[in-house]
């Protein structure tokens, strides 16, 4: 069934419209409650809180400990909320979060048949997974419900408990969708880095290469052992050999490119709730392939499992052609720490992100939408994580440059809807 945007029906409960009137069933997924970064206290003492379509809500069961009493009838499916005549003051649930992530899914609205009742009136409150999430401000009805926007804090005072003067304390807390590398192809010309940049970017010297570059593997089974030329899965397909020349990565144009719609893209996902970490925030830069890769970890730090759930390059293509593509990977990876998987897992979301560009843009899709032709990409043969590659238009191509040109907010749109996709299917 189809999710719908919340509505009131008739005096009392709060359902969601359907299609063609159909109504939701029990146990339907209806909506959201996220994460909020308002604290909600109760006589002074903080309570849990979170936020459903606007409503600051607390968990029903919660309020046994804020002085009331919340009363189950299995016979009327209903739950009651009343004061508590035995509480002399609010214990709370101990430490409270204020979270920094708005948007985040703390949990799901699913449509229930239980009645929540305050002073013996049905109110609107909202099922999750074993609980019953009620609004704040719904409390009125027993006391002073204020909220602060200032100092994002909401407030109820009831009569019968003190007002606490040793509450528990309130820690904040990072919640994320998920973390995503964003990877804007290119960077600075190679010819225009000094020695000292090239070395800071991740490039290696190497005189029997003839100069800087960067090695396309790392030793079989390992990660951050680089190959050296032996003793890796050793395909090459790009032309080359296990050496990647500094001046192979050079372009014009396409750096721009590629870092204006990766921003429009953290943008959105940021919206949608999601940590973005970029591997290049200016034109300046230009890091290698393989510096590119330490943001898939914790704070950068490469001897800790990576924390990031996607790595996505964004490119330009040239040379003939018009359209959009993910570049597909195939065959063998040999990196340390990757899922059996990897390979489906990258095309995947490949597929979720190119689809998104081809529905939400005019650029078409470039040879189906899938280039199966350079497998042995560096970053697909040393990423610890699924990777996504799309050659996203041609810059070459006059009407493909006119459309890069003018519907970069839209592409990076696209790319954040494709991630989001691929994350939560
Ligand atoms: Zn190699
Ligand atoms: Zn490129």
């Amino acid at each position: 069934m189809t999710k719908r945007l919340l509505c009131l029906f008739l005096t009392l409960a709060l359902c969601f419209g359907f299609a063609a009137g159909a109504r939701a069933e029990s146990g339907d997924v209806i909506g959201e409650a996220v994460y909020t970064d308002i604290v909600a206290y109760i006589n002074n003492q903080p309570i849990p809180s979170y936020n459903v379509g606007g409503y600051t809500v607390v968990i029903a069961e919660d309020l046994r400990k804020y002085g009331f009493d919340v009363v189950w009838d299995n016979g009327t499916r209903s739950l009651s909320i009343a004061p508590a005549d035995d509480q002399s003051f609010a214990a709370g649930t101990g430490i409270v979060y204020k979270y920094d992530g708005l948007g985040v899914k703390f949990a799901d609205v699913i449509q229930t048949d239980i009645t929540t009742y305050l002073q013996g009136e049905p109110i609107t409150a909202f099922s999750i997974d074993g609980s019953t999430m009620v609004p704040l401000n719904a409390l009125k009805a027993y006391g002073e419900v204020s909220f602060s926007q200032e100092l994002r804090r909401a407030d109820v005072k009831i009569s019968w408990i003190p007002i606490n003067d040793n509450p528990n304390p309130v820690e904040t807390k990072k919640v994320s969708r998920g973390v995503i590398v964003l990877d804007p192809g290119h960077g600075r010309l190679s010819g225009n880095m000094s020695d000292e940049q090239k070395a800071a970017d991740g490039w290696i010297y190497n005189s029997a290469k003839g100069g800087w570059g960067e090695w396309r593997h790392w030793k079989s089974g390992t990660t951050w052992q680089d190959c050296g030329g032996y003793g890796c899965s050793g395909r090459v397909t790009e032309g080359g050999s296990c050496w990647y020349p500094i001046g192979a990565g050079d372009r014009k144009l396409e750096p721009e490119i590629t870092l204006r719609n990766c921003m429009f893209a953290k943008k959105y996902l940021e919206e949608m709730g999601y940590e973005v970490r970029m591997t290049r925030n200016t034109n300046d830069e230009n890091p290698s392939m393989t510096k590119r890769l330490i943001y898939c970890y914790p704070d950068n730090d490469t001897s800790a499992a990576p924390d990031a759930d996607l790595f996505v390059c964004i490119h330009s293509n040239a040379g003939g052609g018009r359209g959009s593509a993910y570049i597909e990977l195939s065959g063998v990876y040999d990196q340390a720490g990757i899922p059996s998987n990897y390979a489906d897992l990258s095309n995947r979301a490949g597929k979720f992100i190119n689809d998104e560009i081809v529905a939400d843009t005019s650029l078409s899709a470039y040879m189906g939408g899938c280039y199966p032709y350079m497998p042995e990409l560096i970053l697909f043969c040393k990423s610890p994580i699924p990777i996504a590659y799309i050659e996203c238009g041609f810059f070459d191509n006059s009407s493909d440059l006119a459309i890069l040109n003018s519907e970069y907010e839209q592409i990076g749109k696209a790319i954040a809807s494709g991630i989001d996709k691929y994350i939560n299917n």
